[in-house]
């Protein structure tokens, strides 16, 4: 299955009234999902791959800080000192995090769903979503958390390399390009992301320990935890998520129609 997202997702990326000039086209119930795991566990690969079978929406606030990076226009101080502590690999502020996906609530509110990647990564984040979800009446599937080895997570952050121009990602070992150094599909040079580099990994890595970790016991409390092993090959990781998936909505629908099935008999 390929991972390349067909929907340009202008309206997350560049926010302020942009709109996707290829939307995604949804028949039936949206999904909506929040994808959680270390760093390097393969969450963007997943998410990408779920978009295109789910026909939801990828919004990584990742990818929102690097396109705000590479873009030098509209950089308010307060972005500016975001964009140090992404470099470092340490965790944006809250607040400018919540302000950025705030901003972009219609992406949240998109009938064909979403699959957030990336965010929440703290409690406040977590908590802010949501109250904003339960006000905007939006029903969370799955909370899916991502789990591999330490070293596995470390290997697959140091291989990764990414394509300067259209963003592919590729793998030193696991998915190597076909010539080294330039991206199989558009021939632009691959690069490796500046907080891939060891001394940002350490950084990352502590960062999720101390503030993402504990959105898993915030999620289970929410009945919405479905953790997935991710190990092996993105297709064996996906299918896996997919199963997991199928077992929530069989019970959501389910529990809906045992509820139906009460409502109806009510008072008969
Ligand atoms: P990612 O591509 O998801 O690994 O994110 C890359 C970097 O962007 C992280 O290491 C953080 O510096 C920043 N970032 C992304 N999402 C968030 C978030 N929800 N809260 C704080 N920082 C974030």
């Amino acid at each position: 299955m390929s991972t390349r997202n067909q929907n340009d997702r202008a309206a997350w990326l560049q926010g302020a009234g942009a709109e996707c000039s290829t939307p995604l086209q949804k028949q039936g119930r949206a999904w909506r999902l929040i994808l959680i795991g270390a760093p390097g566990v393969g969450k963007g690969t997943q998410a990408a791959m779920l978009s295109e079978h789910l026909r939801a929406c990828h919004l990584s606030t990742g990818d929102l800080f690097r396109s705000a990076m590479s873009n030098n226009t509209n950089q308010t101080l307060a972005m500016l000192a975001a964009l140090d502590f992404m470099r470092r690999g340490d965790l944006v502020p809250d607040d400018i995090a919540w302000g950025m996906v705030r901003e972009r609530i219609d992406c949240l509110r998109c009938r064909v769903g979403f699959i957030l990647d990336g965010f929440p990564r703290t409690l406040a984040q977590a908590d802010s979503l949501k109250r904003l979800m339960e006000r905007e009446l939006l029903p969370l599937d799955a909370a899916l958390n991502y789990v591999v080895p330490l070293e596995e997570t470390v290997a697959r952050l140091s291989g990764r390399r990414v394509c300067e121009s259209c963003k592919t990602v590729f793998h030193l070992t696991a998915r190597p390009p076909m010539h080294a150094g330039m991206c199989d599909h558009c021939r632009s040079r691959l690069c490796q992301r500046e907080d891939d580099r060891p001394e940002s990994i350490a950084v990352r890595l502590e960062a999720y320990d101390r503030s993402t970790a504990p959105l898993i016991q915030f999620y289970e409390n929410l009945g919405a935890l479905a953790t997935i092993d991710a190990t092996g090959s993105p297709a064996e990781i996906f299918s896996r998520t997919m199963i997991a998936l199928q077992g929530r909505r069989i019970n959501d629908e389910s529990r809906g129609t045992t509820a139906r099935i009460a409502e109806a008999t009510a008072g008969s």
